[in-house]
């Protein structure tokens, strides 16, 4: 990790810590992977600033704030999770995140050029601890599961009951919920009984029903 590229984060990393972002680990995952990469090289003058941005398909780069809130919702269980399933790979930067701070990475997505991009950019970054598949995510990976943790980093319209059945029995699903207002959720599993808590207001495109190929 070049020392630019850290002077380059810095003040992104602040701004995380003024909003409340407080886990070193966290903090460490963002300031080390390049976001730059991930996006259009006309972007990249815009890739530490703390803001979503286009990355083609009418899909975007999560903001980093989102990506932070999300991790850190992870790292905060009881238990740190082995086996974590993103749904919505997109660029793959949150999932470059998650390969950086846990063992095993399993990534969805329903646009096929996408997801090759995204597998191109993690074997650059030397990440190979992910495996990916070109699916939809309301149906999850039913062959790799259980899964510890589940984040989805799209809005869902209503609870995908499958993700919640693919979770390990003390598991996690993060996941924004609902359409024109959406709020971020956290479901834990305690073997049969679920708690569900709502946290704060968030904007995310939407996950759609059914896999695309182009
Ligand atoms: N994780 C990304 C955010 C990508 S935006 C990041 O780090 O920035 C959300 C992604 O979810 C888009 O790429 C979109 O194509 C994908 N998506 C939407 N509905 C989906 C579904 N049903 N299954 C899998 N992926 C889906």
């Amino acid at each position: 990790m070049t020392q630019q590229r850290y002077r380059k984060a810095n003040p992104l990393i602040a701004t995380l810590k003024q909003q409340g972002i407080q886990n070193l680990d966290v903090l460490n995952a963002i300031a080390s992977i390049p976001r730059d990469q991930f996006i259009a090289e006309a972007l990249a003058h815009k890739a530490y600033q703390n803001t979503a941005l286009p990355i083609g398909q009418g899909q975007t780069i999560s903001q980093p704030y989102i990506v932070a809130k999300m991790t850190e919702e992870l790292l905060e269980m009881p238990q740190k999770p082995q086996r974590v399933l993103e749904i919505g790979t997109g660029c793959g930067y949150q999932t470059a995140i998650l390969a950086t701070l846990f063992n095993e990475i399993y990534s969805l997505e329903r646009i096929q050029s996408l997801q090759f991009n995204a597998k191109r950019k993690l074997h650059a970054l030397d990440l190979y601890n992910v495996s990916m598949k070109h699916g939809d995510g309301w149906r999850g990976w039913k062959s790799k599961a259980p899964f510890d943790a589940i984040i989805v980093t799209a809005a869902a319209a209503t609870l995908p009951e499958t993700l919640l059945a693919q979770l390990s029995e003390h598991g996690r699903l993060v996941i924004p919920l609902g359409t024109t207002t959406q709020h971020l959720y956290t479901f834990d599993k305690h073997k049969d009984k679920v708690t569900t808590t709502r946290l704060e207001e968030v904007k995310f495109v939407p996950l759609v029903e059914g896999d695309i190929q182009f």
